[in-house]
């Protein structure tokens, strides 16, 4: 439990290393006869094992390792990810697992236990891009409700939500790629071309998103946590979160905050989520004479299709909203 800002410290200097400590963690973690088979340590017959805090590195260990490493996901499918609580066995599993992809900031739980278990293996996407800062609300002037970022386990600066960035992402793809190459290199050829075809599926995606989304009638989204600020630094959308927490009610000084703003940019639709109760959006868009409508930000597994088919989904729900061609 404690987190002392020297453990920080030394974790951050710990991440630095991980290309050498993977190799050594998946070397110690095979059996005997792993080195002469050419594999790696880890479960499932030598083959790497890479677990996955949520849903869309999950895809992505899956796109990139193929069918040579196995993927364990943590999150469960409709669960809100940022409440995950792990189980002993998943605990124990951190221990001997080759890599742990995650986002530093998403699930509290997540990061307390790859910093106790697997601070040496840990794949931290947020060290790979270029972050946007948080959006604090509670810092605004709106303090009665208590600071929204700590109650949203979001113990970091910067938004976590950084896979709603396909661009971003694309980046990730390829670091994963490299990295399963340094740890696993007798298939280093795979890793880094499923890689690229990973990183051209992504860049395809945003360039979709890009063309959909140029020449819009409005450009503000009204959602209801606050989890589209690179989708929206991206396209340059401007988005208005009701909540920074998914779980929390906002005060009503925020919600009379909002209801402003959408009847100032004439807002038609207001954004719900799949996993969150669409409650308080449900009033708002009565307030202002609007529709709702679900914008998914993946932050678990879509109810069909994968990441990229949600994202398109996305695409197509912002493109009637925003009135775009
Ligand atoms: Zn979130």
């Amino acid at each position: 439990m404690m987190s002392d800002s020297s453990r920080r410290i030394r974790m951050r200097a710990a991440g630095l290393l991980t290309g050498t400590a993977l190799l050594a963690a998946t070397a110690a973690c095979g059996s005997g006869a792993a080195e002469s088979a050419g594999g790696t340590g880890g479960a499932g017959g030598g083959r790497p094992e890479v677990t996955a805090a949520l849903y869309p590195l999950q895809w992505l260990a899956e796109q990139v390792g193929g069918g040579d490493v196995t993927v364990i996901g943590l999150a469960e499918p409709g669960v809100e990810p940022h409440d995950l609580e792990l189980t002993p066995a998943q605990v124990a599993g951190l221990e001997k697992t080759s890599l742990v992809a995650y986002v530093k900031g998403v699930q509290p739980a997540v990061d307390e236990a790859v910093e106790q278990h697997a601070a040496d293996r840990g794949f931290d996407a947020a060290t790979l891009v270029k972050t946007l800062a948080a959006e604090e609300h509670a810092e605004e002037g709106h303090g009665e409700e208590g600071h929204a970022e700590e109650e949203h386990g979001h113990e970091v600066s910067y938004d976590p939500h950084l896979w709603l960035d396909p661009s971003r992402f694309a980046t990730v793809a390829t670091r994963l790629g490299e990295k399963l190459a340094a740890a696993d290199p007798a298939r280093a050829a795979g890793y880094r071309e499923r890689a690229a075809k990973a990183a051209a599926d992504l860049t395809a995606l945003d360039g979709e998103l890009a063309q959909g989304l140029a020449d819009c009638a409005s450009r503000s989204i009204v959602t209801g946590h606050e989890a589209f600020g690179y989708l929206a630094d991206r396209y340059k959308l401007k988005q208005v979160g009701i909540s920074v927490d998914p779980d929390a009610e906002p005060s009503p000084a925020r919600l009379a905050e909002v209801a402003e703003v959408a009847k100032r940019e004439k807002v038609t639709t207001i954004f719900t989520e799949t996993l969150v109760s669409p409650k308080v959006a449900e009033v708002l868009a009565q307030e202002v004479g609007a529709t709702t409508a679900v914008l998914d930000p993946i932050e678990s597994r879509p109810a069909d299709g994968d990441y990229l088919s949600a994202m398109r989904q996305n695409l197509t729900t912002l493109k009637k909203a925003l009135s775009c061609p």
